[in-house]
């Protein structure tokens, strides 16, 4: 298996992330008009999966409130959420709750009312991707509103998900420490339930943040205490993934610029007998980056999608910002790409020339 040689002519899928991020809530027609542009998009465009942000679709308060809810059921199980709907489990025993220090008050009906419209954005998003047969993925946010994302993406997991083909993926960011207890908890909620589920693995987009976040309520960060342990989450959980997949329907969006976990994960898959061009088993990067990891993967046999964000433009200017500037280290170092370039540019001049 030659895996990095990034032959810069290798042709992959390409998966528009038709990001809702841009999405005005209060705006009907901006949404109405999404919807009909996400059809058009994904038969026009070869595209392999659309993300959504739940933040798009359901208002960013109204996530902080449900989560706290949520977390005050996880400490005090009794506690009635007369709203809730079948879910797998949020958290882990070890999932932090200080976020929430009092008993937060039930949802007004207003409330209860938008978090009802946000439900039905999302299974409307689910149908269309039923009909498109492409995978919905739900992009993970901070660990102040995952707890609300995690609940409307599995309750629609349970309603979509089904025949051995999974539409609504969850994301897992492998930085958390409770990261490896929740993905087998859900794992084996939805085995239970007979739902195939679809995960996304990613490493974490919310550091600093979640640092700051933990050390001024008083409490350690819910980070994996350095960059190694991470790492060895993410394989970990890419690993417990992948042997998932070769005995069941489950699926899995192996979403990272890391070259070492995609080797180890392109091994393990061959290992495992997981097919190349398995649709169950996808590698992801974002668009421009890491190009020589997409096509290694690509050449190798594997499913590779690039993730495009879709929006107006001044909405989709700061997501790219912040994407680079998260994935700087990756900018300022990848020697692979860089090289790649100067072979493909001398390549092209000797051809030019002779
Ligand atoms: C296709 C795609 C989809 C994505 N979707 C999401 C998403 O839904 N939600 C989200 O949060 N992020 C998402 N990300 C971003 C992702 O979480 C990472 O921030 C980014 O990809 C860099 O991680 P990496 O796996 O490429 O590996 P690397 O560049 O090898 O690792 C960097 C990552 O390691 C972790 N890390 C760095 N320093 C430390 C430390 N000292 N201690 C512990 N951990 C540390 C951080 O998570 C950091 O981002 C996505 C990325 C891609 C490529």
């Amino acid at each position: 298996m030659v895996l990095w040689s990034g032959c810069p002519r290798a042709s992959f899928r390409v998966s528009y992330q038709v990001s809702f991020v841009f999405l005005d809530v209060v705006r009907k027609k901006t949404t109405q008009m999404l919807y009909s542009n996400f059809i058009i998009y994904v038969f026009l465009h070869q595209v392999s999966s659309v993300v959504v942000k739940i933040t798009a679709i359901c208002p960013l308060s109204l996530l902080e409130r449900v989560s706290d809810l949520l977390r005050w059921q996880q400490r005090y199980p009794s506690f009635n959420l007369p709203w809730k709907q079948n879910s797998f489990p949020l958290f882990s025993d070890s999932s932090p709750l200080y976020h929430t220090l009092k008993k937060p008050e039930p949802l007004t009906p207003q409330e209860e009312h938008d978090l009802q419209l946000g439900q039905e954005r999302l299974w409307k998003l689910s149908e269309k991707s039923v009909q498109a047969n492409i995978p919905l993925t739900v992009d993970a946010e901070n660990t102040a509103i995952q707890p609300a994302i995690d609940y409307l993406t599995y309750s629609a997991a349970i309603k979509y998900n089904k025949d051995d083909n999974p539409i609504v993926y969850g994301t897992i960011q492998a930085y958390l420490k409770d990261a490896k207890e929740r993905l087998l908890l859900a794992t084996k909620a939805a085995d239970k339930m007979r739902v195939p589920m679809g995960f996304k693995v990613v490493r974490g987009a919310y550091m600093s943040r979640e640092s700051k976040l933990a050390s001024a309520l008083g409490y350690d960060s819910p980070i994996h205490n350095s960059i190694q342990d991470t790492h060895a989450c993410y394989n970990d959980c890419a690993s417990f993934m992948l042997e998932k997949i070769a005995t069941r329907s489950d699926a899995v969006i192996l979403a990272t610029h890391n070259v070492e976990s995609g080797r180890l994960a392109a091994k393990k898959a061959l290992d495992l007998g997981i097919g190349k061009g398995n649709p169950k088993l996808e590698f992801a990067q974002l668009y421009g980056m890491s190009d020589s990891l997409s096509f290694g993967l690509s050449n190798a046999g594997f499913l590779v999608s690039k993730y495009m964000p879709y929006g107006p433009v001044d909405k989709v200017i700061p997501y790219l910002l912040r994407r680079a500037e998260e994935n700087r280290g990756l900018l300022s170092t990848s020697s692979i790409d860089k090289e790649l370039m100067r072979k493909e540019l001398k390549r092209r001049l000797k051809a030019a020339i002779f």
